[in-house]
């Protein structure tokens, strides 16, 4: 059991083990009786010591004969037993009458442990013991076991592990959970929310599932209950997929009972312009999608589209043509990116690509983040506000509440999954809100929203995207612009640093460009920027003649710029970089990527930062660095990854084993906010519950409308908002 400070347990009024159930979200008696078990464990029956093997559970009474506290190696609570055996007790769960038989000697011990424990376990006690039985010098030893009194019933179900956290012991845990599904039935709290009809022959009631799960009849099948693939199990699956796809639904239909401008593109001059500028053609996937968008933007519905595409597929044009169409309709549009880098990248683009074709009408291109001087950015605001601004540029400073549009008809957000949860919430409640100054608000005595397009160059597994995407549309860039040649990539041990100097020095002598990006190390950013700087030097000491320039997260962002721009124009041969340059980066001259501990990076990660080369047409290359540890090897994880990145290029296929080593948790970054996880369906496995919650909820909707709100205020409760972002 571990203890906490006095001070701490004692401020708030809330004992430790109750300020854990709250940090766990445990609070509600509902939330308690739907935290389910991870494990179980038969503890129902006595298993003697004798003959018991190494790493066998044994269960078995015990009399304290010695009791010490050894300090070598280090402190630890050494307890000698002795096994009492009763003949009357085999698998029957009687109680412990008859006169025990001396059995063999064991030892006990703990590690953590505090004084209680050492009243518990004083010389001559009794009790009942159950651990895994391991050898040892001294005889059979038994590490950490569970410990009961000597004289409870043995368990008449299996015993429920729960998932819990320090200060939050098994017991007080399992006590208060079956405290709660009581008055949870009791109160009626457990009442089907599935209507019969939508539910499959044979189903189980929620209130039995539920019952089942927390005190399982020690004869079902161990795998059943394991694999989840159990009756009970599968209720609860089918009951939060369902919820999962209803809060998506309902948000669904909310928005369609909003209203958006019209984008016509009536006056098409922009859009004409804008594609006879072009220096290249657009691919067959650009053109499809872009028809997609110019669809939604033509209706009077909110579009609420995913644009997701490889690194380097072009979705920067697809978001340009969108832009026009807004413009050419009268309208303002907003860009959005989650740096300043990417932001000053995208203002150059769209200055280059529209800015003399919109000044002819006197609209502007302006741009918007927090580094500005104070006058530029009030001068910014005042031709936003006064719909002189046709296209703003910014970082999220776009969004924030001193930002007045006068006619806002697109909001684009490139790199969408680099913008935190939070972040996505407050972007959603503001767009729906974008503040509408002009007489147009009028016209459609309407609040306006404006259409949304979400880019994304880190696409989602398709069954990852029907769970919980359902309220997307999508579109998808599945071809690169032609001329593209494949970045090869070579996985290097850092002992051949000296290699990949030559290889720098061959490249630029051609002409051609370099990243290296440093090592992350997550720690400490301050070590972060002590080796970019490090490495910076031994490069520029290493590669005499050669402009090597310094780019990291803590630089001023004039510097930052200015550092960007020299790459960007050729004057410099070879970027350090921290991974500021991570996303959206565009410089199609560079053609060496250089990865330092590679090992640490994630798979996504890895590939957005490969995705910086191969984007002009010289034959690129990308040097994957990576050190094993002073003792050992790299972890599983590691070389899956190092592996996936050597076998493949293909930006969907990263997608799915990025999936496959992290999980959808940390896959879709939604792991601080916790919640919105499924817990109990598992979509690699579970694809026939998904189907069944996606054809269930639109009825569901349509027949019970009642039953969907109770459905997942019970299933998500205050955490249906973080599905949505
Ligand atoms: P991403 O999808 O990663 O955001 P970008 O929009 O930055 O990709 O485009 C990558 C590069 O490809 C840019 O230099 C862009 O100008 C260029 N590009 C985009 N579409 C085409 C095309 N159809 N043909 C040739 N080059 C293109
Ligand atoms: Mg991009």
């Amino acid at each position: 059991m571990v203890a906490l400070p006095k001070q701490l347990s004692q401020s708030e009024g809330l004992s430790a083990p109750q300020k854990a159930l709250k940090k766990m979200g445990l609070i509600r008696d509902i939330d308690l009786a739907l935290h389910l078990p991870m494990r179980y464990e038969d503890e129902t029956f006595i298993t003697p010591l004798a003959n018991a093997l190494e790493g066998e559970i044994v269960h078995f009474y015990a009399e304290i004969v010695r009791q010490e506290v050894s300090y070598k190696p280090k402190r630890q609570l050494i307890v000698q037993v002795r096994e009492l055996v009763y003949p009357n007790i085999s698998n029957n769960k009687e109680e412990p009458v008859v006169e025990p038989t001396q059995g063999e000697m064991c030892t006990l011990r703990f590690f953590n442990f505090y004084a209680s424990l050492q009243k518990t376990m004083a010389v001559g006690q009794r009790v009942r013991l159950r651990g895994e039985c391991r050898g040892g010098l001294l005889g059979k030893t038994l590490m950490h076991p569970s410990i009961y009194a000597w004289n409870t019933e043995l368990p008449k179900t299996l015993t429920p592990k729960y998932s819990t956290v320090a200060g939050l012991p098994q017991t007080y845990l399992r006590r208060a959970v079956m405290g709660a599904l009581e008055r949870s039935i009791r109160r009626e709290e457990m009442k089907e929310t599935i209507p019969k009809a939508l539910l499959k022959p044979g189903s189980w009631s929620l209130v039995q599932s539920v019952k089942f799960l927390h005190q399982p009849d020690p004869h079902v099948s161990v795998l059943e209950l394991a694999d989840k693939s159990h009756p009970a199990w599968c209720r609860l699956k089918a009951e939060e997929l369902l919820a999962q796809q209803l809060s998506q639904l309902k948000a669904k239909h909310e928005r369609s009972a909003m209203k958006a401008l019209k984008l016509e593109g009536l006056n098409q001059g922009l859009t004409t312009a804008f594609f006879a500028s072009l220096p290249f053609k657009l691919t067959r996937a650009q053109l499809r999608v872009v028809d997609e968008i110019a669809e939604d933007l033509r209706g009077e519905t909110p579009m609420y589209r995913l644009l997701q595409g490889d690194v380097g597929s072009g979705k920067t044009v697809v978001a340009a043509l969108a832009a026009t169409q807004c413009i050419d309709s009268g309208y303002q549009c907003a860009l959005m990116a989650p740096t300043e880098i990417l932001v000053d990248q995208h203002f150059q683009k769209m200055m280059d690509w529209l800015a003399p074709l919109v000044e002819a009408q006197n609209r502007f291109v302006v741009r918007l983040m927090g580094s500005q001087k104070k006058k530029e950015r009030d001068a910014m605001l005042e031709m936003i506000r006064d719909g002189r601004a046709a296209l703003v540029v910014g970082t999220h400073a776009v969004i924030q509440d001193s930002v007045h549009f006068d006619s806002l008809g697109l909001v684009v957000i490139d790199e969408q999954h680099r913008f935190g949860v939070a972040q996505r919430i407050a972007l959603r409640d503001k767009t729906n809100k974008a503040t509408h100054t002009s007489a147009k608000q009028e016209e459609f005595k309407h609040a306006l929203e404006p259409h949304l397009l979400m880019m994304s160059a880190t696409p989602i597994p398709r069954t990852l995207a029907m769970s919980y995407y359902a309220d997307l549309d999508i579109s998808t860039l599945d071809e690169l612009p032609a001329g593209r040649t494949p970045v090869v990539t070579k996985l290097l041990s850092e002992e051949r640093r000296g290699d990949v100097v030559h290889r720098i020095q061959a490249q630029i002598k051609e002409g051609r460009q370099v990243y290296w990006v440093c090592p992350l190390i997550e720690e400490s950013e301050a070590l972060d920027l002590t080796n970019a700087v490090q490495t910076h030097n031994d490069l520029r000491l290493a590669l005499p003649g050669i402009n090597v320039g310094l780019l990291h997260s803590k630089m001023p962002a004039q510097e930052k710029k200015e550092v960007m721009q020299a790459f960007k124009q050729g004057h410099t041969g070879v970027l350090v970089s921290t991974t500021v340059i991570e996303v959206g980066v565009d410089v199609p001259n560079a053609s060496l990527m250089v990865i330092e501990h590679a090992e640490r990076f994630g798979l996504s990660q890895l590939h957005q930062l490969r995705g910086r080369v191969g984007r002009g047409s010289a034959a690129s290359a990308c040097v994957l660095l990576y050190s094993t540890p002073e003792h050992g090897r790299l972890s599983q994880s590691a070389r899956d990854r190092l592996k996936a990145m050597v076998q493949t290029q293909d930006g969907f296929e990263i997608a799915k084993r990025d999936l496959e080593i992290r999980g959808p948790g940390e896959f879709l970054g939604a792991r601080q906010s916790g919640a919105a996880m499924l817990r109990f369906a598992d979509l690699s496995t579970d694809q026939v519950w998904l189907d069944w919650a996606r054809v269930s909820a639109p009825k569901m909707l349509e027949a019970y409308p009642e039953l969907v709100q109770e459905h997942v205020a019970r299933w998500l409760g205050s955490k249906e908002q973080f599905l949505k972002a």
